[in-house]
């Protein structure tokens, strides 16, 4: 890649950065570009960045293809700086460590560690998002590596041999007991699901639905059943989806394309007291899931939205009837915070022997395959692809 072009994008931002050891003869390090939407991936060499103080560069180990990179692929996202190296949840080991570098647990960590990042960083922790509502994945400045971090600043994304972790991101020790794989089938979704079931304030005893089975919903259905839920009723697609549904602990796994939407309805009643569900989790992404999420949830529930990460259009709802008259609360599930991810370790460590988070890691892809790894995963051949990036 051309260094000069670097220097000039990276401006004000120098302080964060690493510079990059532009001499020494190493072997270059190889990652998987998305140029632009809707191009193929490219495989790019990078130099071996020198680290500042407090920075690290983490030997990747694996990383993942998921919903969001498909989006990504399609353009379907906006401000996200192409050409960019995808991949925003991965997990490794310490290459090198340059000065001190703690854990979010305040442990010292030192090179050959395993080790995950949390993906968000530069959230400034000063903005009126930040301090007064106390927002802060609505926070401006805040980045996500692998989907807003510019290739031409570096080696910000998991598709790639080595990531280089900069002054500030949060880390943490991977639990002996946690394979890289388990924390990769987890993942991005397993994160998501951790915030899901903390709007949707959920109390032990409550019924829940949870619209879609992708690595969102069947880590949401996980967490649910974690969290104490009474009956909990699946609704997706494809039929292996179903399958890891009920072992991810959902009571009933309902086909969408199987199954109308009087049947679902019919079948949500008939485990809920006639009423509908306490709780509805939408993480399908569809503008006709929310029209029928708000039939499925009972009056006075809570009903949390976190499948529309990009914008498929309208939904159409009839504010008496499904909103006011139904006392229904809809909370939005944007992003995740540094909390969200400590939680998902400590839960994968509690729980990743016996919930099968791997299982949703369906195949492992190397960084010359990733184009077929989107298309199997937008056609939902897969679940989620993993991506190994010395295959
Ligand atoms: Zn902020
Ligand atoms: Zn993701």
């Amino acid at each position: 890649m051309a260094i000069d072009d670097r220097s000039e994008a990276i401006g004000d931002r120098r302080s964060h950065l690493a510079t990059y050891n532009d001499t020494e003869v190493s072997v270059p390090i190889l990652a998987a570009v998305m140029p632009a939407p809707h191009q193929p991936i490219e495989i790019r060499e990078f130099a071996r960045p020198v680290l500042p103080s407090g920075g690290a560069l983490l030997r990747t180990a694996r990383s993942e293809v998921c919903g969001t990179d498909v989006h990504l692929w399609h353009g379907r996202l906006s401000g996200v700086p192409y050409p960019i190296i995808p991949g925003h949840v991965s997990a490794g080991t310490l290459e090198s460590v340059h000065g001190q570098l703690n854990a979010l647990d305040g442990s010292t960590l030192r090179e050959g560690d395993r080790v995950v990042f949390f993906d968000v960083h530069r959230t400034c922790g000063q903005c009126r998002a930040c301090t007064v509502h106390r927002t802060p994945t609505r926070c401006p400045s805040r980045r996500v590596y692998g989907i807003t971090d510019p290739a031409g600043e570096g080696l910000l994304g998991g598709w790639a041999q080595y990531i280089y972790l900069e002054p500030g991101v949060g880390v943490a020790r991977l639990p002996d007991s946690v394979g890289f794989d388990d924390y990769i089938g987890g993942g991005c979704g397993l994160l998501t699901a951790v915030h899901i079931i903390e709007r949707a304030s959920m109390r032990e005893g409550e019924s829940v639905v949870v619209q879609g089975t992708g690595a969102v919903g069947l880590s949401a259905i996980a967490l649910a059943r974690l969290a104490g839920a009474s009956v909990i009723i699946a609704i997706g697609d494809p039929s292996p989806r179903l399958d890891l549904a009920l072992q991810m602990g959902a009571d009933v796994a309902l086909s969408i394309g199987s199954t109308t939407a009087e049947e679902r309805l019919q079948t949500v009643r008939e485990r809920t007291y006639d009423e509908g569900a306490d709780v509805v989790i939408e993480a399908a992404g569809s503008a006709r899931a929310v029209e029928e999420g708000v039939t499925l949830v009972r009056d006075g529930g809570r009903y949390v939205i976190a499948g529309h990460y990009t914008d498929v259009g309208p939904s159409a709802i009839n504010a008496h009837r499904h909103i006011n008259r139904k006392h229904l609360e809809i909370r939005g599930c944007w992003g995740s915070e540094a909390r969200h991810f400590v939680r998902a370790v400590e839960l994968l460590e509690q729980h990743a022997s016996a919930i099968p988070w791997r299982s949703i890691g369906a195949r492992t892809y190397s960084l010359g395959q990733l184009d077929a790894a989107l298309a199997d995963a937008e056609a939902m051949t897969i679940t989620k692809a993993l991506v190994d990036p010395w295959a």
